[in-house]
């Protein structure tokens, strides 16, 4: 065996233990350069990448290389820039899977009578609805409500959820759908939103066969009705739902709204269809704490089929604080780019699709919940390296070049300013320079950012990269 039939029959082994993300982050680039007696030399394209390997993986990669040449027990690792260029190596293992995984939310459920069947999502379950401290009671509630029999007089009717945007609402609602043509696949359950609702009544009016629109929704076993604050002020719709309404649960079907406020807020809604929406059970959803938070970044990227390092998790539990739908919104760009670059995902990353999220907000660090989750100077000298659109290599080398040596200089600030490291320990890190280097560096830049204002911009937008103010 030559050195690429071992190395690939290394990462033959290793494709159990690493997933492809991991891969192609890791060890793309990666070769044996030399194997000698018992030892083994292997070439990373970058130092952040050696280190890495030699941090995390060490152990793995000896073992697997044990099994391929039983005598090894030596590694070592040394940076060979020219790998950087070097086609990368992709065993069989680790090719693309020839078709693409399914996003999960193409799959539609089919109801009896092909009733709005478009717009409920088998994604939503309520088993997969994570369940915290502000929603137990809702979610309890929406199990009742499905486990109850279709013609049997119910509980709770309506069942009335109520709570800002994104809390998990629409969630629920389709949850109990399904939930209930799953234990009932004969039955006829229409989900709608109120504005489809509408839309349909004022179709109905124009082509004169509300006949026909009343019939539709007469024969629900279950009629689920979406966000009825927009009923609104619009009164022809309110009296058609409240005949709909009574006709139901005169034949105790249920019936299950939900809105952004409760049914007593609802002001403009008439009297008596706003105090029969009060008649069951009302319950509130609330913005969950950071552990649910935390569980449900967890349950979305397996639903995704990605794997997120435990920092970037907490990363996006922490900053997602108004409502749930930006999580989705950013697991789902994440999941893309990780489809499309291979590369896994950073804090630095996921904080920028978080500012193309939301512009304005000031993206914290694990913030209130984790203080100083920049931990090693290498998030500091990717950040650089993204910034600047320079490779790392060159950060961590010795070039002179102009446009080189003031990002390395503003990166040697950053590593003392924000992790307190010493002259020396910087020196060290940067390719064994002597302290009165990095000193000199590190006071360059501290005037510069008084007197330049595009060095002090550059510092600031960097420290928002990193998440640190
Ligand atoms: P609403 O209808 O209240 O505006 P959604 O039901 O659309 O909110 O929820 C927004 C997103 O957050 C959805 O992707 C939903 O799956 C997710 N979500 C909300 N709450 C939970 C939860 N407790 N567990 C899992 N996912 C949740
Ligand atoms: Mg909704």
């Amino acid at each position: 065996m030559d050195k690429t039939q071992v190395w690939d029959a290394v990462l033959t082994r290793m494709s159990e233990k690493i997933s492809r993300m991991e891969f192609c982050t890791w060890f793309r680039k990666v070769r044996i350069a030399e194997i000698s007696g018992a030892a083994v030399l292997i070439s990373c394209p970058t130092e952040m990448n050696k280190n890495w390997l030699e941090s995390k993986y060490h152990g793995m990669i000896l073992s697997s290389l044990k099994a391929v040449l039983p005598e090894i027990d030596k590694l070592f690792f040394n940076v060979d820039l020219s790998l950087a260029d070097a086609p990368s190596s992709s065993p069989d293992v680790f090719e693309k899977p020839k078709n693409p995984r399914k996003l999960p939310n193409k799959p539609e459920v089919r109801f009896s009578q092909g009733l709005e069947s478009r717009i409920v999502q088998s994604k939503f379950t309520l088993s997969n609805f994570i369940v915290g401290e502000e929603t137990r009671f809702a979610h309890a509630a929406c199990m009742a409500v499905a486990e109850s029999k279709i013609n049997e007089a119910k509980k709770y009717n309506p069942l009335f959820i109520y709570g800002g945007v994104g809390l998990g609402k629409t969630h629920l609602l389709q949850g109990v759908a399904n939930e209930i043509t799953r234990r009932n696949p004969d039955s006829v359950i229409i989900y709608t939103t109120a504005e489809r609702f509408t839309n349909e009544i004022v179709k109905a009016i124009r082509e004169r066969n509300t006949e026909k629109f009343r019939r539709k929704f007469r024969q629900a076993d279950a009629l689920i009705i979406d966000d009825v604050q927009f009923f609104e002020g619009k009164e022809q719709t309110q009296v058609e739902l409240f005949n709909t309404f009574n006709d139901l649960h005169d034949l105790s079907k249920q019936i299950i709204f939900s809105a952004d406020r409760p049914p007593a807020q609802l002001t403009q809604i008439m009297d008596r269809l706003r105090s029969r929406m009060e008649w069951g059970l009302s319950v509130d959803v609330q913005m969950p704490g950071y552990e649910t938070r935390l569980a449900i970044v967890q349950n979305k990227s397996l639903e995704l089929g990605i794997v997120l390092p435990p920092d970037v998790q907490e990363f996006i539990a922490a900053n997602t604080r108004r409502h749930l739908r930006e999580l989705e919104n950013v697991l789902n760009k994440i999941s893309g780019e990780i489809e499309f670059t291979g590369i896994s995902p950073t804090i630095q990353s996921v904080g920028k699709i978080f500012r193309q999220f939301n512009p304005e907000e000031d993206i914290t660090t694990i913030g209130d919940a984790k203080k100083g989750f920049v931990k090693t100077p290498d998030e500091i000298v990717t950040a650089i390296s993204d910034y600047f659109q320079i490779p790392a290599t060159e950060i961590l080398g010795d070039s002179r070049k102009k446009e080189i040596v003031f990002p390395r200089q503003i990166c040697w600030m950053l590593c003392k300013e924000i992790l307190k490291m010493s002259y020396d320990a910087i020196g060290r890190d940067f390719g064994g320079k002597n302290h009165t280097t990095i000193m000199h560096g590190i006071k360059k830049v501290l005037e510069l950012s008084r007197t330049d204002s595009a060095t002090a911009r550059h510092i600031h937008a960097l420290k928002k990269d990193l998440g640190v103010k």
